[in-house]
């Protein structure tokens, strides 16, 4: 039994498609009593897994939101064996503001696991997730891309699991579950602070799970949504809850990679404006120039030129122009 105080105003063990919301108390100088509303979407038919699939983790990353609004509305119930739970802009507040981070207390949500029922909207919100409706779930995936500061190559990730605990078969699941999704790349990492993830909480919980990267740069990337859309239909086929094999991309089966360590981050070692030497997707060398970051503060000194420190693939660099010192500018994937 769980002490959280949200309310989801659908039935999550009823048939058929409800569209509702799920009711998270926030309190306000003008509405003591106040209240967020969160949409969520169950489609349930017969018996068969559970499905959790979530965007808007953060705000400003679309294609996630898009695909599941579109899932929302055409998944048919009676095509459905099992359930599948959809929170298509999961962090709502930050959703509607198109932002990484809440608007109300600038939180990151995805660092906000296994939550606190009273320790505000979004530890509030997390601990619902975590106690709720992981519990129920045989499969989760929590769809991602590289929002306003990161450009990503298309990608479902993984975390790259030490101890896979009671169950050695997660790390071989996740492997699969990546590969059905049908990105150009599955992808397997060791996160910057995984702990308080939702992929993490889902793994705690023996979920198979799965996170993306699904482009970036602060807007919708047209291909980048039609790999979301058949992705999230190719996870359906994958646990059974649809009919029929997962489709594969018009560019054939996904490029396993991994990025092992911080070792294939390239970090600005100061505040600058950042020059990339190559664009995303591109195989590049270690010991090469990854690019040159300016630094307004001192016109007579050479912009910092950073080089990669690994070979592989260019896949994540920076979208936006301006960074702060300890940002990662690129990213190298290598293959498994
Ligand atoms: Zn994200």
């Amino acid at each position: 039994m769980t002490n959280s105080p949200v309310v989801p105003e659908v039935d999550l063990s009823a048939g058929g498609r409800q569209v509702g919301h799920l009711r998270v108390p926030q309190s306000r100088d003008d509405s003591g009593w106040g209240t967020i509303q969160v949409p969520i979407v169950v489609v349930a038919n017969g018996t068969g897994p559970t499905v959790l699939l979530t965007a808007g983790n953060h705000g400003d990353e679309y294609e996630g939101q898009v695909a599941l609004l579109d899932l929302a509305r055409t998944l048919d119930p009676g095509s459905v064996q099992g359930r599948v739970i959809i929170l298509p802009a999961m962090h709502y507040p930050a959703c509607a503001a198109g932002k990484r981070l809440s608007p109300l207390d600038g939180r990151d949500f995805n660092r906000c696991f296994p939550g606190d029922p009273f320790g505000g909207f979004a530890m509030s919100l997390a601990h619902f997730v975590d106690s709720v409706l992981l519990p129920v779930c045989d499969y989760q995936m929590d769809l991602h891309s590289g929002g306003t500061g990161m450009d990503i190559v298309p990608s479902a990730v993984g975390h790259i699991l030490d101890d896979a605990g009671d169950d050695a078969g997660l790390q071989a699941k996740t492997l699969a579950m990546a590969d059905a999704f049908g990105a150009p790349i599955t992808l397997l990492l060791r996160e910057v602070n995984a702990g308080p993830t939702l992929l993490a909480a889902a793994e705690k919980h023996g979920v198979v799970a799965l996170s993306s990267e699904l482009g970036g740069g602060g807007r919708l990337n047209p291909a980048a949504l039609a790999i979301t859309k058949r992705g999230v239909r190719n996870l359906l086929r994958h646990a059974g809850v649809l009919e029929g094999l997962p489709a594969t991309g018009e560019y054939g089966p996904s490029r396993r990679m991994t990025v092992p360590d911080l070792a294939h981050y390239v970090f600005a070692p100061a505040d600058g404006i950042w020059e990339a030497a190559d664009p995303l997707n591109t195989t590049v060398e270690a010991g090469a120039p990854a690019g040159l970051l300016h630094r307004i503060e001192d016109p007579a000194a050479p912009p910092i030129q950073l080089s990669y420190k690994a070979t592989g693939l260019l896949w994540c660099a920076r979208f936006a122009g301006r960074v702060k010192a300890g940002d990662p500018v690129a990213v190298i994937a290598r293959d498994m």
